[in-house]
């Protein structure tokens, strides 16, 4: 069988078979026993370089269009709707030269949605009334991200490359590039683009599951050898993406976002070939570093970046940029010469000395353990992976071809080291201040392309290695022991092992994902840390200067996979580590300890608090409806101010009040603490001496704080008339429940489950009400709640409003007539969601953390959800909804634009709304009783 020749993991307990059907599909077939669901994937290698010229956003219109009918399934939503109902959940991409689409769903539907799936690229309807009504799908997602800055900025980088490659083409599409033309229909385009470039020889396809090999087998014999295969597969692109005129050259682009970034990059040849030896990471890797003596070291002593990332940039069949991206201070942005002057030296340094050969290995070794220990995905994670690594590496690497690293030879180091000079860069200035000349097409991008001094260049080509850079030191954190814990130690729950003097430790082995991972919380309940907004802005403040503070002498934690993470959540300040639990909690000891002697400088006070203060004022630019959703939030938690008010708090803080704070910050501490994966019990002793030794460092000691929350009862329903600036319309209505209890839980679940696919598919698909369409179930704090949300660049609120309204209605009036066994196959698919095991160790460690910050100790919860949704009847269910629909039921509108006319609803604003409030604290019912 060919599938022999596939290199696997020796912890990897999949079986996989690698076959090609008659019709030329490659396909993988990956049998995972345990899994829950079933996925597919398929990838063709088209995308939106093939669109005609004439007709740019075809490729993605495509993608739009084969969703929406096929000859044996010729309803529009039929797929979504087939799909949905069985507990899956579908997608697809358009990129430059591939395009992939996905989906899962409960194992016993797999084959009737394989059907379907196949019938799509098989014999797709291209309906009519669809063409037109999802032409303007497209122009609303392209016009949804007119102010998006990568986009953008994109489009400014497409204006200054070699026009004859396809990525100076505009990829989205809109109403005016997807349009009926002299020359033909758009119905006829898209046939004729599907002819002549959707093949079976271009497609690559994966299956998870847990039906056998042979079954897949059948079902792939089955469905899909009917898919046509008429073309060859396709060249690699030949047009060079820059001439010589597009190199060495500056773009000055003025961004809708206030941020000031330098991007130098450099043109390399396709980097495909030389997978198996990852240099190119590797260089990135060394540019990237962040310890003493690092490039970022250097420029940050010097206050001119304080940020930098390397190694990104796009890449294609015949070209890679590689680009370094160095985040800017004001000062910074007017001395870009000495960054590049550092930048160089750094290279002079690298390519004066050969492969620095141990640094290698130690990645080498990480690699290996990586592959040796993949993270866990899910049956669609695998599938859509694996669907695009089959198109990219030969059949025996489709999986080890992400982890091969083998030693390159020096002359091929030299090679790649060699696209690293001034006259193969490119350099990107963006800032609001950079002066332009011109706009770039579809987005309006203001930027200008100026050529580069040769005297810069030939300064750059003769810098010299700067004694006060050096490479990445032997990394202290990679000597520790990754043995797994025997299977028997696993323990079911967390167990509190602690519980004195303000004191409290939970631990939990957990042995299931055979992992050598693990995961630290520490919450810091900290009273000092949110009497108002001064303080709740300060603790942001504060947290960000620590982590900039200690971020040179933890970089090295960071590059074996140690995670640290410090949020300021409800109550204080809580600290997260994850990563190999060997040498962890040296790094936790590592970073309490440095909390206890921060020393902070006025310097680096001014410039994070104007980075901060300004990532708050950029969040007013986010989509209107993202804005209204955390107005949403901002309304129903004290502790949790809209961010212009925290912007403003921030700004009146000055260094001296700052320090006062921080003396006062680690005042009436409580700890509580949660370890949990690859741990021993003596690892979780040690976890609470190291815990027990620095509580005797701090001050004093405190209380839990608890968990308050605004609520709304008998204030609705109100609208909300928000603010936004931006021209799109936005609501959002929020219809909270009355009670914290798992029975209403399961009733917004089930609601939400079913009617976000109806929603949007009547909003949508068939109104074309907007772009941004759905509902989501939405929890604040404990208290369930359902929010339906809807952003539209040309349709007013009330409209919106009105047409929810009707949507509801009609649901509700479809919903009674379901018999009780439509109604059992509905639950059946939240049932199935709703029992699917955690699918990593980090969703796992995060689902413990959050149940203990909800003092949800049985851990029970979920399961007490499962067997009221098992016990809801249809009656409760319709009466449920009935209920919301009610005119005085307390909904929260929230909208751009002012309420409708003739309704019914009270106006008002956030702020006086959020002072008739009442603060209570919403208890949970956490005893164990069985409902
Ligand atoms: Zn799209």
């Amino acid at each position: 069988m060919e599938n022999s020749q596939i290199l696997q993991s020796p912890n990897d307990y999949r079986q996989y078979q690698y076959l090609t059907l008659e019709n030329g599909l490659a396909v993988l077939l990956v049998h995972q026993a345990d899994s829950e669901k079933s996925a597919a994937a398929l990838t063709v290698n088209v995308g939106h370089f093939d669109d005609p010229a004439e007709r740019e956003g075809l490729a993605h219109f495509l993608e739009h269009m084969l969703f929406l009918g096929s000859a044996n399934y010729p309803d529009a939503g039929e797929y979504q709707h087939f799909i949905n109902h069985h507990g899956g959940s579908h997608n697809a991409w358009t990129g430059t030269e591939h395009s992939s689409f996905f989906f899962d769903i409960d194992t016993r539907f797999f084959a009737e949605a394989l059907a379907r799936f196949a019938d799509m690229f098989s014999q797709p309807l291209f309906n009519s009334e669809y063409v037109e009504k999802e032409r303007h799908a497209i122009e609303a997602e392209f016009s949804l991200k007119l102010k998006d800055d990568g986009r953008r900025i994109y489009q400014a980088h497409k204006e200054s490359i070699n026009p004859a490659h396809p990525f100076a083409k505009f990829s989205v599409g809109n109403l005016s590039t997807l349009a009926d033309t002299e020359q033909g229909s758009l119905q006829h385009a898209l046939q004729e683009f599907f002819t002549t470039q959707y093949s079976a020889s271009r497609m690559t396809l994966t299956l998870v599951s847990s039906l056998s090999l042979a079954q897949q087998q059948q079902y792939v014999e089955q469905y899909f050898c009917t898919l046509p295969s008429h073309l060859p597969k396709k060249p690699p692109l030949d047009v060079p993406l820059y001439l010589q005129q597009h190199q060495a050259i500056q773009l000055n682009i003025q961004p809708h976002r206030d941020t000031q970034k330098l991007v130098v990059s450099f043109a390399l040849p396709d980097i495909q070939p030389w997978y198996r030896y990852k240099v190119i990471s590797f260089i990135a890797h060394i540019l990237g570093d962040e310890g003493p003596g690092s490039l970022l070291s250097l420029l940050k002593q010097q206050d001119l970046v304080n940020q930098l990332s390397a190694g990104g940039g796009i890449d294609g069949s015949n070209y890679k940029d590689f680009t370094i991206s160095f985040e800017l201070t004001e000062k910074g942005l007017i001395e870009r010469d000495r960054i590049l002057q550092a930048l160089f030296s750094m290279l002079a340094m690298l390519k004066a000395k050969p492969l620095p050969q141990p640094l290698f290995a130690e990645r080498q070794k990480l690699l290996h353990w990586a592959y040796l220990y993949q993270e866990p995905a899910t049956a669609l994670q695998t599938a859509t992976h694996l669907s695009v690594s089959m198109q990219h590496y030969p059949v025996h690497d489709i999986i080890f071809g992400d982890y091969r690293m083998e030693q390159p030879d020096e002359a091929l180091y030299q090679q790649v080291l060699g696209y690293f000079n001034s006259e193969n860069m490119r350099l990107m200035l963006i800032a609001p201040c950079v002066p332009v000349q011109q706009q770039a097409r579809w987005y309006h991008t203001p930027y200008s392309i100026d050529k580069l001094q040769p005297d810069l260049l030939a300064q750059l080509s003769n810098a010299k290695p700067d004694p006060q850079l050096r490479l990445p030191a032997t990394n202290p954190y990679l000597d520790g022991d990754i043995t797994l814990l025997a299977p028997d130690k696993h323990m079911d729950n967390p167990v509190c092992i602690y519980d004195e003097n303000a004191l409290c430790v939970w631990y939990k082995a957990d042995t299931e994902f055979a992992s050598p991972k693990g995961h630290l919380f520490v919450q810091l309940s900290l009273p000092q840390s949110l009497g108002n907004c001064r303080q709740l802005a300060a603790t942001r403040l504060w947290v960000e200067l620590f982590l900039d503070n200690i971020n040179q002498q933890f970089y090295a934690a960071t590059t074996i996979g140690l995670v640290y993470n410090l949020h300021v959540q409800r109550q204080g300040i809580s600290i997260h580590t994850s990563g190999l639990s060997a040498n962890q909690l040296r790094l936790l000891q590592d970073l309490l300890q440095q909390m206890l002697q921060q020393d902070f400088s006025a310097h680096r006070f001014n410039e994070l608090k104007r980075q901060l203060s300004r990532h708050w004022r950029n969040s007013s630019k986010n989509k209107p409806v993202a804005r209204l959703f955390s107005q949403l939030s901002a309304l129903l938690q004290p502790q949790n101010p809209e961010i212009d008010i925290l912007a403003d708090a921030l700004e009146e803080l000055d260094f001296q009040s700052f320090i006062q704070f921080h003396q006062q910050l680690l005042q009436q501490v409580h700890i509580e603490s949660l370890m949990l994966g690859n741990w021993t019990s003596a690892q979780a002793q040690h976890l609470t001496t190291i815990l027990k030794q620095w509580q005797t460092k701090l001050p004093d000691t405190g209380n839990r704080l608890p968990n308050p929350q605004f609520n709304i009862q008998g204030l609705g329903p109100v609208w909300l008339q928000l603010d936004v600036e931006h021209s799109d319309h936005a609501l959002v209505i929020y219809l909270p429940a009355q009670h914290a209890t798992p029975e209403q839980m399961a009733l917004f679940m089930l609601a939400n489950h079913v009617m976000s696919p109806e929603y949007f598919h009547q909003l949508r698909t068939e109104q074309q009400l907007g772009y941004l369409v759905g509902t989501g179930y939405v929890p604040i704090n404990m208290l369930p709640g359902i929010a339906f949300y809807v952003q539209s660049p040309t349709t007013s609120c009330d409209t919106l409003y009105e047409a929810t309204v009707m949507f509801f209605r009609a649901f509700l009036s479809d919903t009674e007539t379901l018999s009780a066994e439509e109604f059992a196959e509905i639950k059946h698919g939240i049932l199935a969601q709703l029992n699917e095991r955690d699918n990593s160790l980090g969703a796992r460690a995060k689902r413990y953390w959050l149940a203990l910050g909800q003092q949800d100790y049985s851990f029970a919860l979920n399961e007490r959800i499962v067997q009221s949704m098992q016990q809801l009847t249809l009656e409760q269910f319709t009466g449920f909804l009935q209920q919301l629909l009610l005119p005085d039921y307390d909904a929260i509108f929230l909208a751009t634009d002012s309420k409708p006319e003739h309704s019914h609803l009270r106006f008002s604003d956030p702020q006086s709304l959020k002072q008739q409030l009442k603060q209570t604290q919403i208890d949970f019912d956490t005893t164990d009783k069985v409902i």
